[in-house]
C-alpha cells in the first residue's frame, strides 16, 4: 500500500462560499486563541500547553452556551486538527531553536494566511463520492474504477461539485479544503495497492544525471549494465531549462512595484495584490506540469536513475556581504530541484525501477575526471580538461559519466587533489601561477553577467 495525494477543484455556489469562508474565519480564531493560550501561560505562570490540553479546552468550548452556535456546529476533529497544526508549528519552533537557525515564532494569522481545513477519517464531516468507469461495473479484473469528477459534501455547508481526476483509485483516508487565489479545491490521501500506482517502463536504460543550471539535467545513458568504463556505451543528451523566473522577470517586477506602490491593505492593493497571486500561481503550475511531463518520460525508460545529493540549502543560502546582485539562488530555486527529484524517485518506484543518490561530498562529480583524478572547478568553468590523464569533455557531460561510473562500481580509486604550502598543485611552476592570478585582476571584468555565470552546480 502508498499514500498518494489527489486534487480536485471544488465548486461551490455563493451561498456555500459564504459558509465556506465562515468556517475558515471560526478556523483562524480558533488558531489565534490557542497560540494566545500557550504565550499566556507560559508568560505568566511559566506553564507549557500540550496538543491533548487544548482539545480538552475546545471540549468546554463547543459545551459553551454564547459561543456553541459558531463553534459547535463545526466539525470537532477538523478543529483538533487546526490545534495539531499548532502544536506543529510549536515543535518545529523548539527544532530550529535547537539546530541554532533562526526560530520563527508561530505566528498569529489573518484572515488571508487561514487558506486550509483539514479534515480526519471519511465520513467523518465529510464525504466524497467519485464518479465511477463504466457506471460501476467492474472490468475484466473485477475492479471498479474511478471516472473523472464527483461530488463532495461537507458538514455545514453541503454538497458541492468537484472536477478533477485521481491517476489511481485507492481507499480515501483523509482530506484538506484548500483556498487559494478565490478558487477553491480538495486534497485527498489516498491509500492505493502497489499494483495500481504501477507504470509501465518501455526501456531499461541505465541513467544518470547531473542537475544545473544551464542545461536542466544532462543525462549520461547506458542501454546495458557496464563492466568496464567504456565511453562508445554511453550516449549523452540534455535537457533545457524553461527559466520560468528569467523570462517573466519583467512582468513579476512590474507586479511587485504595482502593490507596494499603492496603500496597504487598500481595495486596489488588495486587488493588486490578487493579480500578483494569480501570476505567480500560473508560473508555479507551469514549473509543475513541466516537471511531471519530464519525471515520467524518465522513468518511462531507466530500470535504474542514479543522480548525486543536493545540498538545495546550502546552494541557495544568500551570501550578504557581496555588494553585487547575486541572483544564483534565484536560478537555483526556480529550477526546484528537490520537487524534481522527489517527482523522479517515486516516478522510477512506480515502474519498480530503482533510485540511487550518490555521496556527492566524497564523490564531486563536477570536480572528478574519469580516471579518478580530483581537481577543483570553478563555477564558471564549463569544459573539463584533464591534467593527469586527457580526458576532455563538458563539464555537465562528465559529471554525470562519473555518477554513471560510480553507479556501476567501475569507477577507479579517486585520487584527492593534493597541494603544497602555496596552494600550488603539482607540476605547476609558481610563476605560471602567479601569472593566472595576475591576469585575473588586471583583465577589466565584463559587468553584464554572462549567462555562463549561473552554470551548473
Ligand atoms: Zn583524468
Amino acid at each position: 500500500m502508498q499514500n498518494r495525494k489527489a486534487t480536485y477543484q471544488l465548486y461551490p455556489s455563493s451561498s456555500q462560499v459564504l459558509k465556506l469562508q465562515d468556517q475558515l474565519h471560526t478556523h483562524q480564531q480558533l488558531w489565534n486563541a490557542a497560540l494566545e493560550e500557550r504565550i499566556d501561560a507560559w508568560q505568566k505562570n511559566k506553564l507549557s500547553i500540550s496538543y491533548e490540553d487544548q482539545c480538552k479546552s475546545l471540549t468546554i468550548i463547543r459545551k459553551d452556551n454564547e459561543l456553541k452556535d459558531q463553534w459547535a456546529s463545526l466539525n470537532c476533529s477538523s478543529q483538533q486538527i487546526t490545534l495539531y497544526r499548532l502544536k506543529k508549528a510549536f515543535s518545529s519552533f523548539f527544532k530550529r531553536l535547537k539546530r541554532g537557525e533562526t526560530p520563527g515564532f508561530p505566528r498569529f494569522k489573518s484572515q488571508r494566511r487561514m487558506t486550509s481545513l483539514g479534515f480526519k477519517s471519511h465520513g467523518d464531516g465529510w464525504k466524497f463520492k467519485p464518479n465511477l468507469k463504466n457506471n460501476g461495473k467492474p472490468d475484466d479484473f473485477g475492479n471498479i474504477g474511478w471516472g473523472r469528477h464527483g461530488t463532495l459534501y461537507l458538514q455545514g455547508v453541503g454538497h458541492m461539485a468537484v472536477r478533477g481526476q485521481a491517476r489511481a483509485a485507492g481507499i480515501i483516508k483523509s482530506c484538506e479544503v484548500l483556498h487559494q487565489n478565490n478558487k477553491w479545491f480538495v486534497s485527498f490521501t489516498l491509500e492505493c495497492a502497489d499494483i495500481d500506482v504501477q507504470r509501465q517502463r518501455k526501456r531499461d536504460d541505465y541513467i544518470a544525471a547531473d542537475w544545473g543550471v544551464t542545461d536542466l539535467m544532462t543525462f549520461a545513458t547506458a542501454s546495458h549494465a557496464l563492466t568496464t568504463p567504456s565511453l562508445n556505451d554511453v550516449v549523452f543528451t540534455t535537457t533545457e531549462n524553461p527559466r520560468w523566473y528569467k523570462t517573466t522577470e519583467d512582468q513579476s517586477i512590474a507586479l511587485a512595484q504595482k502593490v507596494s506602490r499603492r496603500k496597504k491593505f487598500s481595495k486596489r492593493w488588495k486587488k493588486a495584490q490578487d493579480e500578483k497571486s494569480r501570476f505567480e500561481a500560473k508560473r508555479a503550475r507551469k514549473r509543475h506540469d513541466h516537471q511531471h511531463k519530464l519525471s515520467a518520460a524518465i522513468a518511462a525508460t531507466c530500470i535504474r536513475f542514479s543522480t548525486e545529493k543536493l545540498d538545495i540549502k546550502s546552494m541557495t543560502a544568500v551570501k550578504k556581504d557581496t555588494h553585487k546582485e547575486n541572483t544564483f539562488h534565484r536560478e537555483v530555486l526556480d529550477t526546484a530541484p528537490g520537487a524534481l527529484f522527489q517527482k523522479i524517485a517515486y516516478k522510477v518506484s512506480e515502474t519498480g525501477g530503482q533510485y540511487v543518490t550518490a555521496p556527492t561530498k566524497e564523490l564531486k562529480p563536477s570536480q572528478t575526471c574519469i580516471c579518478g583524478q580530483q581537481k577543483k572547478k570553478a563555477r564558471s568553468e564549463r569544459w573539463h580538461r584533464c591534467g593527469a590523464c586527457g580526458f576532455e569533455a563538458g563539464r555537465d557531460e562528465t559529471a554525470a559519466l562519473i555518477v554513471l561510473y560510480w553507479s556501476f562500481g567501475i569507477l577507479p580509486p579517486l585520487k584527492k587533489e593534493t597541494k603544497n604550502k602555496n596552494g600550488q598543485e603539482p607540476g605547476e611552476s609558481p610563476n605560471r601561477r602567479k601569472t593566472i592570478l595576475s591576469d585575473s585582476v588586471l583583465k577589466p571584468r565584463n559587468h553584464q553577467p554572462s549567462s555562463s555565470e549561473f552554470g551548473g552546480v
